[in-house]
């Protein structure tokens, strides 16, 4: 190393100068500062990571006559601290020597180690294993707004996973992207800086960090340009129609990677375009309170996902994940999944083998990306090469085992193409034992090149000689304690105890040792020989490691070549096991295969929740299956069923797991019923009430009450809501009040199929006067003055709520019981003398005290819409000014 220490006060050392224009360029990252085994990390970044990892802060020289605070980690485990990092929200910009210090040390011995920002490290970018979990993808999400063809604006979603190369684009409208970024749940979320305060609601509701992207990268000018000369391309047009929305959302996730993956590219697959509507829309409350892919308190353990993954390679499920969170619309495509997972069902040995054979498959996706990225070490290698024999013996397995065309037979015909050659040739040279980092070599299998294993037979042959020559000086100078031993910076050396030394220095020994170093109790030497031998063992080291990295970069640079066929290989593998993981689900829980069409019915027979059914099981209880019919024959809308019931009688259950099965099926998994006929939904909406204080300490009835008006001004005819207890978190009259409100407008306005549950149990006369309203009640027995729940759902009316038994099985004093039950009895007394049963018959329906359409449009409003701030120039901007105040006076 050359860095000089100044220490002369109010100096800047050109190591620190070199430093602080590093991190001038980099003011929003942590910088890593590469120095020698370490990366250091000075002033204000030094501080922060000494908290967020608890390592020593100390001090380096001064700065302007100050004391510099500094603290490092050592570069082998920077990806450990890296990942604690990022996991704390920080950015991090890894600082690399980019040249030998040697050559630095020829401009002259002051000189500093030339050095750059390599790449940098956000939450969305991630490629290393320990940095990422298995069996989650990890989404960098750029967001553009453009004109939209059809008038108005229209955001553009563009989502890469960098550590597989995976990348999409689509489109969404201002009311549905937060359901769209719900649905990809990213690392990080690229938004234009103008934009970061209107979409801090939608992106709030994920757990992506933000980042604001400056406005050179969200030029739609540029965008065309920039996504071309990305993939090498005349123009942006070779991957289809792209509007401007998603072309410029495309461009600025390419333009972000360009950015912070400096050393190198990662890999991208050619934009997939996801059609507008071609998956159910799930808004984040939604999706929070159904638990899709994690529970309430954040776990994957509890969620739908983690009951219907019996998936066993990360790769698959990656991608149960991603299809849970994106069920689709199109009743042919969801028929094809439907089609697979039956073949595994029917064919039970197949389904076995298979998965046996897809257990030996590592993580194919992201060890072929980090090879192709530069990242990768020689156990990348070892995973491809071992994909790639599973996927072999996967292609015979399942040959013949679906008609062409279908999915099955897409994904034999994808593994049967796999590189069978790679395959070979990996398993030729990679060692049985394989270090993590190609650096440390050793990874090559003997005999797989011969020039190698001269060289490393000569290094090898140097050792013993070494140990030839520390048995030749013991005998000669008679210290049987004499050891030859190496380190960095003596390289090989003579140790002896010290009062062995002292003769060393003396004849005959004299001539032959030369000191080296005195330590505590020992004394260190060398001898012409020695050194001879360190250069030899040197030259062949290197000349053997120089080899095998060699080899290493030929057989990455078939895995680049190839990259695209590994990629797809990856995504059939992933297939496969999400397709016989379902069906393994399937038999084992008594799944069933959905009938789905674009009919507007919903039928569920004998249906489950399937996470609690699991939960009952194991505490050795059965479930007790539940009939749902949100339609009838002879109607054209959906039905609103109004359930009631006793609490902790089963009505939060009963809905959810009707919503379960709609997602579930529309997944392309079987659904835990005896049978189920369901009109695709494009739209689902779940809300719990504020009195079930469920919602992540989100439920207070101000949310209750926006959740509840987006559903209402949103759900269309082809929705499914389910609304529990909606109304409960206000006084009685006015819970009441909207409850009632929100009932007629589900079935007058919105005509969904929907699931209502409460305990205002005077909603039950609406039934005399809504047409399409069911009432249903979860059956209860009442037994020598205990309730039993007999989670039995039937058609008709709860006389009561049981609450107050319940209090007492949870256990509150008998007096507060009694009490409660005396009060009660009192409050039933004067409820038989209330106006809301006379009111149900006499009031107008919904529909007579709507208001009427407002006049017709606005010309301001009109005139504002059409604005684009983003593509404003300073004088089109004063003159639209102009416009809008000449509009406002009309
Ligand atoms: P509350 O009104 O207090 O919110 P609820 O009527 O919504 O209660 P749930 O939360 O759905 O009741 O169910 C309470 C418990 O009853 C569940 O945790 C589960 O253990 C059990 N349970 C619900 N449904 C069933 C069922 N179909 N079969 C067996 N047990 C059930």
């Amino acid at each position: 190393m050359t860095e000089v220490r100044d220490t002369a006060p109010a100096r800047v050392t050109p190591m620190m100068e070199q430093y602080v224009e590093i991190k001038t360029a980099n003011p929003d990252s942590l910088l890593f500062y590469r120095m020698g085994d370490f990366y250091e990390l000075f002033f204000e970044d030094a501080e922060i990571a000494s908290r967020t990892l608890g390592i020593t802060l100390t001090k380096r020289g001064k700065h302007l006559g100050e004391d510099i605070p500094m603290c490092g980690v050592p570069v082998e485990r920077a990806d450990d601290y890296l990942q604690r990092l990022i996991a704390a929200g920080h950015r991090v910009a890894v600082c690399e020597q980019t040249e030998d210090p040697k050559e630095a040390k020829k401009r002259g011995a002051k000189s500093v180690v030339r050095r750059d920002v390599v790449r940098l490290v956000t939450p969305g970018t991630l490629t290393e294993d320990a940095l990422l979990e298995p069996r989650r993808a990890n989404l960098l999400v750029a967001v553009a707004r453009a004109r939209a063809e059809t008038g108005g604006f229209a955001f553009g979603l563009a989502h890469v996973d960098v550590s597989t190369g995976a990348f999409a684009v689509g489109e969404a409208a201002a009311e549905t992207i937060g359901a769209a970024l719900a649905r990809l749940d990213p690392a990080e979320i690229l938004v234009p800086e103008a934009l970061v305060a209107e979409l801090a609601p939608a992106t709030a509701e994920t757990r992506a960090a933000v980042t604001p992207a400056a406005r050179d990268l969200t030029d739609p000018a540029r965008a065309d340009a920039r996504l071309a000369g990305h993939f090498g391309v005349a123009t942006a047009d070779a991957f289809g129609a792209l509007t401007r929305a998603e072309l410029t959302a495309a461009a600025t996730v390419v333009g972000y990677l360009e950015r912070t993956q400096l050393a190198s590219r990662p890999p991208l697959a050619r934009p997939v375009r996801e059609g507008r509507g071609a998956t159910m829309e799930i808004d984040a409350a939604t999706r929070a309170n159904l638990e899709l892919t994690r529970t309430l308190g954040g776990d994957r353990e509890g969620s739908l996902l983690s009951v219907i993954d019996a998936c066993v390679t990360a790769g698959g499920s990656r991608l149960l994940a991603s299809r849970l969170a994106g069920p689709l619309t199109d009743v042919a495509a969801i028929a094809r999944r439907h089609d697979a997972v039956e073949a595994f069902v029917e064919a039970p040995d197949r389904r076995r083998a298979v998965r046996a054979a897809l257990r030996a498959a590592p993580d194919l996706a992201r060890a072929a990306q980090r090879i192709a990225f530069g990242r990768g070490g020689p156990r990348d290698l070892a995973a491809i090469r071992d994909a790639l024999k599973a996927a072999e013996q996967l292609a015979a397995r399942i040959d013949g085992l679906a008609e062409e065309g279908a999915e099955i037979a897409g994904v034999a015909s994808t593994l049967a193409r796999a590189d069978h050659a790679l395959a070979r040739d990996l398993k030729a040279a990679l060692a049985d034992d394989l270090p993590l980092l190609k650096r440390d070599g050793g990874f090559v299998r003997p005999g797989a090149s011969r020039e190698l294993d001269e060289a490393r037979s000569l290094r090898d042959e140097s050792r013993k000689v070494i140990a030839q020559l520390q048995a030749g000086y013991a005998d000669a100078t008679d210290v049987r304690t004499l050891r030859i031993k190496h380190n960095n910076v003596l390289g090989y050396f003579i140790e002896v105890p010290q009062q062995h030394g002292e003769r060393l220095l003396k004849p005959p020994h004299g001539e032959t040792f030369v000191h080296r170093q005195t330590m505590a109790g020992a004394m260190r030497f060398t001898t012409t020989e020695l050194g001879d031998l360190e250069r030899r063992i040197g030259e062949a080291g290197d000349t053997a490691l120089k080899l095998e990295l060699d080899l290493f970069e030929t057989l990455a640079a078939r895995v680049s070549a190839g990259w695209d066929g590994l990629a797809a290989c990856a995504g059939a593998l992933a297939v496969l096991d999400v397709t016989a993981g379902l069906a393994e689900v399937a038999v084992d829980c008594g799944h069933a295969r959905p009938h789905l069409d674009a009919s507007l019915d919903f039928k569920l027979e004998g249906a489950r929740h399937p996470v609690v059914e699991r939960a009952l099981k194991s505490a050795g209880k059965p479930f007790v299956p539940n009939d749902v019919a949100l339609s009838e024959p002879e109607l054209d809308a959906g039905l609103v069923q109004l359930v009631t019931g006793p609490n902790m009688g089963g009505k939060s259950t009963y809905l959810r797991q009707a919503a379960l099965c709609a997602v579930l099926a529309q997944a392309g998994a079987f659904v835990p019923a005896k049978a189920a006929h369901i009109g695709v939904v494009d739209r689902l909406y779940s809300r719990v009430g504020a009195a079930d204080d469920l919602a992540r300490g989100r439920s207070t009835f101000m949310v209750e009450m926006v959740e509840t008006a987006a559903i209402l001004n949103t759900a269309g005819p082809r929705s499914l809501v389910i609304l529990d207890e909606i109304g409960r978190g206000t006084a009685t009259f006015d819970g009441l009040s909207i409850a009632w409100a929100a009932i007629e407008h589900l079935h007058e306005v919105n005509r969904c199929r929907s699931l209502f549950a409460t305990h205002f149990h005077e909603l039950t006369a609406l039934a005399r006067r809504l047409g399409r309203l069911r009432n249903a009640t979860v059956r209860v027995k009442e037994w020598k003055g205990e309730v039993v729940f007999l989670h039995e759902v039937a058609p008709g009316v709860a006389d009561r709520s049981y609450g107050i038994q319940v209090a007492k099985l949870a256990g509150l004093p008998p007096s507060v019981v009694r009490r409660a039950k005396a009060v009660l009895d009192e409050l039933e007394a004067a409820d038989r003398a209330s106006p809301v049963e006379r009111m149900i018959d006499d009031l107008p329906l919904f529909a007579a005290t709507r208001p009427k359409p407002e006049a017709g449009p606005d010309p301001l409003a009109e005139a504002l819409d059409a604005i684009d701030p983003d593509e404003l120039t300073p004088k089109g901007a004063l003159e639209a000014l102009y416009r809008l105040k000449a509009l406002q006076k009309e």
